[in-house]
């Protein structure tokens, strides 16, 4: 799932939780727990072939998406919402570690955390159902609307 649909969990865990270390604790779980959700964004570079082009093609994505969780992020901070700060933190960066924490190992080779990168893909493949992101996209649009919905 993209990262965007995660902040709005971390978002939402930092309105209901008050202590920024169990706030970072629920922004892991709930990571792995919306990575089970088929969320139809498996085949998204699919269509290139190359892996070097592949490879450039989803860090472009994973920019774009960076880019709009940080813009989520300053919505909810400036709606006025009352919020702590370290909570809020605490969240985001527990629902943005196992993702970082998995690019990290790819990027650097880390080949004795490789375990790591197979039960996350694995977590991703739970109910074996892909679909295109044509639905995919939309439905984590939806999604992330429908947790600042129940945040602001
Ligand atoms: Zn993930």
């Amino acid at each position: 799932m993209f990262i965007t649909p995660h902040t709005s969990v971390a978002i939402w865990i930092s309105t209901r939780v008050g202590d920024p270390l169990l706030a970072f604790v629920f922004g892991v779980v709930s990571h792995f727990i919306l990575d089970i959700i088929p969320h139809g964004d498996d085949n998204i570079a699919d269509h290139k072939k190359e892996k070097k082009e592949k490879l450039i093609y989803l860090m472009r994505i994973a920019f774009v998406d960076v880019f709009l969780a940080c813009l989520l992020l300053y919505f909810f901070i400036s709606s006025g919402s009352p919020v702590d700060y370290w909570v809020l933190f605490g969240a985001v960066l527990g629902a943005w570690l196992p993702d970082f924490a998995w690019i990290t190992i790819e990027m650097l080779k880390l080949h004795t955390l490789y375990w790591y990168v197979f039960y996350h893909g694995k977590l991703h493949n739970f109910f074996n159902w892909q679909y295109s992101p044509v639905y995919g996209v939309p439905f984590q649009i939806f999604f992330t609307l429908l947790m600042l919905r129940f945040s602001l």
